[in-house]
């Protein structure tokens, strides 16, 4: 849930996450509280990885085109070195960092910030996406959102990744994946559910490797 804020002068810092499936809105939900901090006069810093260069370097963009600035980053530390006096920090498709990135939300939540964390919670097949859970463990607030599933229309909480390929990051939109509910979730098309991951998967693809589809 997002917390109800009371606007003071003290200046107490927490977490909040936002996290789902694709197509859930967390992006939407973001930029939601993030407007709702600039009405408040609160200085807001948005950051987001440089890897993710599906539709444009500088803005927080979702699959709406509702935009906000942002400062794409290649590590979690440069966030600390760009934070500045800003009350609120938005971190947006916080999976694609790595689990620096949880001691950088504790670091600025102690120092009086309000962080604002929105990610994927599972990759493609099904398995919990490093470092959402850990945030989500540390969080003071926790926001699950769900899209509906392409085939069932039940609330959906996986991302069907509609085309083979091994990599965990494959960023795309509407023609990659699509959300799927429990039932309807098929994690590997190629090969059956159960079987483990390939020992490929366990290496995370570097940013040249990544076929990036865009927009
Ligand atoms: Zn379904």
């Amino acid at each position: 849930m997002e917390p109800f804020v009371v606007h003071t002068r003290e200046k107490r810092g927490w977490i909040e996450v936002i996290c789902g499936s694709m197509f859930s809105g967390k992006t939407e939900e973001l930029i939601r509280r993030l407007r709702r901090a600039r009405i408040a006069r609160l200085k807001v810093e948005i950051f987001k990885p440089a890897l993710d260069t599906r539709y444009s370097e500088a803005e927080v963009v979702s699959h709406d085109e509702n935009a906000l600035r942002s400062t794409p980053v290649d590590t979690a530390t440069q966030i600390l070195l760009l934070v500045g006096e800003a009350d609120v920090v938005g971190i947006d498709e916080a999976q694609f960092f790595d689990a620096e990135l949880v001691d950088v939300c504790q670091r600025l939540a102690r120092s009086g910030v309000r962080v604002i964390v929105s990610g994927l919670d599972q990759d493609y097949l099904g398995r919990p996406f490093e470092p959402m859970p850990q945030l989500m463990a540390v969080a003071e607030y926790v926001t699950k959102l769900h899209a509906i599933c392409t085939v069932c229309g039940a609330p959906a909480n996986h991302s069907q990744r509609l085309t083979p390929g091994g990599a965990r990051v494959l960023l795309g939109a509407r023609d990659v994946y699509e959300p799927r509910c429990r039932r309807c979730f098929q994690p590997d098309p190629a090969a059956p559910t159960s079987a483990p991951p390939p020992a490929s998967e366990s290496q995370e693809p570097s940013p040249e490797a990544l076929q990036d589809e865009p927009g």
